[in-house]
């Protein structure tokens, strides 16, 4: 048999299915393989493999085990969101998503390395350090999933939770040449996945494949009452199955694709995947998504601002980390958020409490608020005419550790092509599409909310049609 760490998530199900392969034997050679994490994915590993269940019925997720990106609360197991202020903290309770998908029969193998709070998009905002790209290891995995991506891409784990706020799904996949769906916002409970902006957040599969997303999505989806937010899905997840592209029309905004932002090494992977695509039979037209150039000002007022909101909950009092040098309340405040919160963090608090501060808030996050439904219009009017938006992922290929660190606004720019989406609250995914430099280039397609299917589907065409090729990460 082919080595056990080779099958993709979906091959392992099935092999488990029909007797083939004993989920104890898969789970421990995961097991085996995470102690020898030389990436820093990892925060947690499993101590041992779960107790076979003895179900009636096979479970349909077969007992392949999943990691799972750390700001999502696991009971009795570390969730500490790459922060200071949380290390060690153990909550009581799992997250809806990572219960539901334990149900299905995906036990928890590990939780993942990500920037602190999903903030950054090179995961070095980690209090934990850094995590390396597989594909070079003096490179980043891109953020804030980094060690879900990492994990995936290196086969240390067969696949993963991250979230994605503004790209931390989609563009960690492209650097690390593996898929991310970042799903409709809604389609997914946020219910235990600890909050960074809770307009935005929404959680995703990191998988080797499209049909291991699709696979993956399918038990995530659903209506929970513990997330206001969530939503049914209007029909059952497929596994993607379409070889041709007839008939789809894929629209290529011009703000998104082209111009100085994006590498030259990109551009040109992306070009070849757009005459894959035709090849398929799909029709190729530019198009304009024209507020598109503003998402990232509108991104960086309106994230924040969640952003202080929601961590003003880490006060030393209820959990996490206490700085008490019996100097009072308010001294016991400072300086635990002092020492338990990193700079970006910080960084994102003052701007985000200054945005929603009694003067500045309609000038700001106001001003933010009508950028943002602007930017939703444009895709509305582009899904009059096209199936999907397709760009590339990030304008980049992974980067050196080190090099970005001290220019955040540089660092912001990696979510140029993803933050649009995401302030839309629309699907999009990100599937490996070509190498430049010998460094994986995502390619992104975005459709209409709940869309999922559809996007799947044109995936799985466009993945057959690329053929990457992961293996070389695995080593
Ligand atoms: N890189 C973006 C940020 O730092 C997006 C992060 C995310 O999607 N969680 O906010």
């Amino acid at each position: 048999m082919t080595d056990i760490l080779d099958l993709t998530a979906k091959q392992a199900a099935d092999a488990v299915a029909a007797g083939e392969l004993d989920p104890t034997e898969l789970f421990e050679a995961y097991r085996t393989r995470a102690a020898a994490d030389e990436l820093n994915a990892y925060t947690w590993v499993a101590d041992e493999a779960p107790a076979a269940a003895a179900a009636a019925q096979p479970a349909p997720l077969a007992g392949v085990p999943l990691a799972v990106k750390d700001l999502f609360c696991t009971e009795g197991v570390p969730s500490q969101a790459g922060s200071r202020i949380l290390e060690g903290y153990r909550p009581p309770y799992t997250a809806t998503v990572v219960a539901g998908l334990h149900r299905a029969g995906a036990p928890l193998l590990a939780k993942t390395n990500q920037d602190e709070f999903a903030m950054g998009s090179s995961n070095e905002n980690s209090a934990y350090g850094p995590v390396r790209n597989p594909w070079d290891h003096d490179r980043v995995p891109g953020g804030s999933s980094g060690g879900s991506a990492a994990a995936v891409a290196a086969g240390l784990a067969p696949w993963a939770l991250g979230t994605d706020t503004g790209g931390s799904i989609r563009q960690p996949a492209a650097l690390c040449g593996i898929v991310g769906l970042k799903p409709t916002y809604g389609a997914v409970s946020r219910y235990g996945m600890i909050a960074f902006a809770s307009s935005l957040d929404q959680a995703g599969p990191l998988t080797r494949d499209v049909t291991d997303a699709a696979l993956l999505f399918r038990h995530m989806v659903g209506r929970d009452a513990c997330d206001s937010t969530s939503l049914e899905f209007p029909e059952e997840i497929r596994l993607p199955s379409a070889e041709r592209l007839d008939g789809i029309r894929l629209g290529v905004p011009a703000e998104l694709s082209e111009g100085g932002g994006i590498e030259a090494g990109v551009r040109e992977v992306f070009q070849r995947a757009l005459a894959k695509a035709e090849e398929l039979g799909a029709s190729i037209e530019e198009c304009s998504l024209p507020h598109a150039p503003h998402a990232l000002s509108a991104y960086y007022v309106l994230a924040p601002a969640e952003a202080s909101s929601n961590l003003a909950r880490y006060d030393g009092v209820r959990y996490g980390l206490r700085h008490d040098a019996d100097e009072g309340l308010v001294a016991m405040y400072t300086h635990t958020r002092h020492d338990g919160f990193g700079p970006e963090v910080k960084r994102r608090i003052l701007i985000g409490t200054y945005a929603l501060s009694s003067g500045y808030y309609e000038a700001y996050y106001g001003r933010a608020q009508q950028v943002r439904t602007k930017i939703a219009e444009d895709f509305t009017h582009a899904f009059e005419r096209f199936d999907f938006i397709v760009t590339p992922t990030a304008p980049t290929v992974a980067f050196k550790l080190g090099e970005k660190t001290a220019d955040p606004l540089a660092m912001y720019l990696n979510d140029y092509c993803t933050v649009p989406m995401s302030l839309a609250g629309i699907p999009a995914i990100s599937i490996p599409a070509g190498v430049s430099d010998g460094l994986p280039v995502g390619f992104q397609l975005a459709g209409p909310a709940f869309s999922e299917n559809r996007i799947l589907d044109a995936s799985y065409a466009l993945e057959q049609a690329f053929g990457f090729d992961g293996s070389k990460a695995r080593r």
